[in-house]
């Protein structure tokens, strides 16, 4: 071949090669992302695409990664399914496991960033659960969909899209664990699930978001400032079953003898969802006394979404032995609770805990 024929075919390579955007410095250089799968809508699946019933955690993670053109062009991707479920069928034990598996591979050189599918209904709590066992920097990102895989308009493809592109973000590193839906980026410790079946479900509306990510391009506008991740002190690493924290909701005459059964049942802690500012009535307060006396560790939570339950507001929690859960709403602070009672602490240690996670 003659040389200015030898140049145009090089060059015509090289332009075959750009046009379908791959080269193998190109790939090499592509941050590496690995899909942990726990099921959730995003992997459901009804039989036609408008049936309002479909089942959570049908679909595997190879099956959901070939339906999200281009992936490939934002990491190299690389699924594991770690459960497929529902994720009103999350437990501890999963997520001990999950935590467990991400600090396994988290320090590897071929893992730039971590990705989790997860079911919506308790995202929030999981998110808030690694946000305080997983110990690394690097970007994991929990993300989810409201219509299954089968759906119109199914939201899950473009979230794991976009969830892929955060986690493959070095700027993205050390905000500890966020949730990508919707094309907004949300910390750990703030967001919440505010609607059965919007696709705009999660929200952080005390803190706000802490990004937005659109088609794999990110905005990030703040870090959050509680402590999480490489500074948190929780080590689940020889844990393999959380002590008994339960929830008992607070409403209008509500019957006392749900904390008496709760205390029965042998839980460790108990946190009330509270009316307000952490409020339950008069025979609950003595109920939930009593059993701070014994031992049981009583959080004051709220059922409302916003502001903080603060401490000694209207109830005297110096006296009672309460904890108040300050910006933590009920199933957060129950993961807290769950956490701290791995090991003795006093009761003004478990206060603080909740001022700074
Ligand atoms: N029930 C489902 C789940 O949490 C709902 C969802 O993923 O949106 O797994």
């Amino acid at each position: 071949m003659n040389a200015p024929l030898k140049c145009w075919a090089a060059a015509l390579v090289a332009l075959s090669l750009s046009s379908v955007g791959w080269s193998a410095s190109a790939d090499q250089q592509k941050p590496k992302v690995t899909i942990l799968a726990t099921g959730g809508t995003i992997a459901g699946a009804a039989a036609t695409g408008t049936q309002s019933g479909y089942t959570s955690g049908a679909v595997t993670i190879d099956a959901m990664l070939a339906a999200v053109p281009g992936i490939d062009k934002v990491a190299t991707v690389k699924g594991e399914q770690v459960a497929n479920v529902g994720s009103q069928d999350m437990s501890f034990d999963v997520l001990l496991k999950l935590a467990k598996r991400i600090n396994e591979i988290a320090p590897g050189s071929d893992v730039n960033g971590i990705v989790i599918t997860h079911g919506t209904d308790t995202m929030e709590e999981s998110a808030y659960f690694l946000n305080l066992t997983v110990k690394t920097d690097k970007p994991v990102v929990m993300v989810g969909s409201m219509r299954p895989s089968t759906a119109v308009s199914a939201d899950g493809p473009l979230n794991l899209y976009n969830a892929v592109g955060v986690a493959a973000d070095p700027r993205a590193k050390g905000r500890g664990v966020m949730v990508v839906m919707n094309d907004q980026i949300h910390a750990a410790h703030s967001l919440t699930k505010t609607s059965t079946t919007a696709v705009e479900t999660f929200m952080s509306p005390g803190r706000g978001l802490i990004g937005v990510a659109s088609y794999g391009k990110n905005d990030f506008y703040s870090s959050p400032t509680w402590k999480h991740t490489t500074q948190s002190e929780f080590d689940i690493s020889k844990v393999t079953k959380l002590p008994r924290v339960d929830i008992v909701f607070a409403d209008v005459d509500m019957p006392a003898d749900l904390i008496d059964a709760s205390v029965a049942a042998g839980a460790k802690g108990i946190v009330i969802a509270g009316v307000g500012n952490g409020n339950m009535n008069k025979a609950s307060v003595d109920a939930a006394a009593k059993a701070a006396k014994s031992g049981v560790i009583v959080v004051r939570s709220s059922r409302v979404p916003t502001g903080l339950v603060g401490r000694n507001v209207e109830l005297d929690d110096d006296k009672l032995g309460f904890v108040a859960s300050y910006e933590l709403n009920p199933q957060k602070a129950r993961v807290l609770l769950a956490l701290a009672l791995l090991q003795k602490r006093s009761l003004a240690d478990i206060q603080k805990l909740y001022d700074l996670y």
